[in-house]
């Protein structure tokens, strides 16, 4: 007897598409009968694709309403579309895309939305209240770890109202070309992690004494931000180890001293800076999760937040639709600029944008980063892009809305240049099951479908698997993740990376030499 849980199950997303996704866990044998009559003629995956027609040779294979690949060979309705049976679709030509002006319906706004977060002098708003330890050059950065662990242990304690400290680690600062073309971009994130809003405008700085980014060039005076208080190791006053480190306790308590003072106030939702992303993804990824991201950007924006998408090498495939809703020509003209930035980078290194699928996006369903593509940027939602943030700027605080972060896919990579944009909430869609986390901005993990939500049970904030077995929709989906990125925001719920204490190190983007 079939139960309704197991009736063959699949997934068409767009009226021309010539595949769907298998839905069942487990995935459908041989044989399998679906109600309207078509017949797998082998075994297929879950998430994987079946053909629903014959597909000839060299014609198109369609998802989302695009090609995602040609058939190199005859493709039987039935049977299991597999990568080895596509051809992967050329990437769209920057030259020749047009600027079309083009009037995007006024948005309807929400209202009555907030999150209590603490208010910066500049006017952002942290969710955390956070003493970030900055490093100039990685030599200083054992005797970093060395002094977290004594203020968390020792100093901490006696100022409740500040969550955490941290070392911002790296292994930029010396050894580096720091004039080269692209170090700018190390240097500026750097820069503006330290201005995140969790950490007050107020972050401690560790040097050394002789490396080739002094804080005087990470802080220069033209940066509109005064150089943080810093203790320099070579500092000829400071007698042994015992001496470097009674230097930064006391400033770091001083920090503390005032950031203790902090209190959470109620802020709109419009103080709300969440930076999308996915990792680990799967072919359900652009049917459940990232819809619901995008769902939950959209109400974002229509609050009159911000939201950063970004991961440059997934959506380069889905460039047309992305300039489609460039918000002007200057828009538009940025986009390109970006992606073009990147073209010639991943050309330098010998590659294309097809480096970035992975073994476990491959065993997921996803054939190649076209079809990845289509499924990573709808995490954007369906706002105008009202800007783009070149990789390692950091958004002024005035600037509201969906803008385009330029970061590479790399998880740790994007996560880090989202927190130097100042991002104070991320969402973070996963189809494979990654237990991502940053100490610097707090994480909420979506998982793509049932199965992984119920074994990582611990590590997931929020299953959106039920969108494709029609137990929830897109819109409730979004309604209830925006909710939760309120609650998470005003530290009235702490989402799973925060209590399990699992943490990534951040990862500078650094395309020029090392020497
Ligand atoms: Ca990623």
């Amino acid at each position: 007897m079939t139960t309704q849980a197991e009736a063959p199950l699949r997934i068409k997303l767009h009226a021309s598409d010539n595949v769907a996704v298998i839905v069942n866990e487990g995935g459908l044998p041989k044989g399998t009968l679906f109600d309207d009559g078509l017949t797998l003629r082998e075994d297929v995956p879950q998430a994987h694709k079946v053909a629903l027609c014959d597909i000839a040779a060299g014609e198109a294979v369609v998802r989302y309403g695009v090609p995602i690949g040609f058939a190199v060979e005859d493709i039987a309705c039935g049977s299991w579309v597999t990568e080895a049976r596509l051809r992967m679709p050329p990437s769209p030509r920057l030259a020749d895309l047009r600027y079309h002006p083009q009037d995007f319906p006024a948005c309807e706004p929400l209202t009555g939305f907030s999150f209590e977060g603490y208010r910066n002098e500049d006017g952002s708003v942290g969710t955390r209240n956070i003493l970030a330890i900055g490093t100039c050059v990685q030599c200083v950065g054992g005797v970093a770890d060395y002094v977290v662990n004594r203020i968390r242990q020792e100093l901490l304690p006696r100022y409740p109202h500040v969550d955490e400290v941290l070392a911002v680690q790296h292994i930029y600062g010396c050894g580096v070309a720091i004039d080269a073309p692209g170090a700018h971009i190390p240097i500026h994130t750097l820069h503006n992690i330290l201005r995140n809003p969790n950490f007050g405008a107020m972050p401690l700085l560790l040097s050394l004494g002789c490396e080739k980014l002094p804080p005087e060039k990470l802080f220069p005076a033209t940066a509109g931000f005064p150089q943080p208080a810093s203790i320099c190791l070579q500092d000829e006053s400071l007698m042994g180890f015992d001496g470097m480190v009674d230097a930064i306790l006391q400033q770091a308590a001083s920090h503390l001293e005032k950031l203790d003072q902090r209190r959470r106030v109620t802020c709109p939702a419009s103080a709300l800076r969440v930076g999308m992303q996915c990792g680990g993804s799967d072919a359900f990824s652009g049917i459940t999760a990232n819809p619901a991201l995008g769902k939950a950007a959209d109400l974002i924006v229509q609050a009159g937040g911000t939201v950063f998408f970004s991961e440059v090498t997934e959506v380069r495939d889905g460039v047309e639709r992305i300039v489609a809703r460039a918000a002007s020509q200057e828009v538009f003209d940025a986009l390109v600029r970006e992606m073009a930035w990147y073209d010639a980078y991943l050309d330098r290194g010998g590659v294309d944008r097809s480096a970035n699928t992975t073994p476990g996006n491959k065993q997921g369903g996803l054939n190649n980063i076209t079809e990845k593509t289509m499924g990573s940027f709808v995490k954007s939602g369906s706002s105008p892009i009202v800007g783009v943030v070149a990789p390692g700027e950091r958004l002024p605080e005035q600037c509201r809305g969906l803008y385009y972060v330029a970061t590479p896919a790399s998880d740790f990579v994007c996560g880090t240049l989202q927190v130097a944009a100042g991002m104070n909430v991320h969402v973070f869609s996963t189809g494979r099951g990654t237990p991502y986390g940053l100490r610097e901005v707090p994480v909420i993990k979506v998982s793509t479908r049932d199965a992984l939500a119920r074994r990582w049970h611990d590590l997931v904030d929020f299953n959106a698997g039920g969108i494709a077995t029609g137990r929830m929709s897109i819109d409730e989906a979004g309604m209830t993740l925006f909710q939760m990125i309120l609650d998470v925001a005003g530290g009235t719920k702490k989402p799973c990376s925060d209590v399990l204490g699992l943490y990534n190190s951040l990862a500078l983007f650094n395309p020029a030499p090392i020497t």
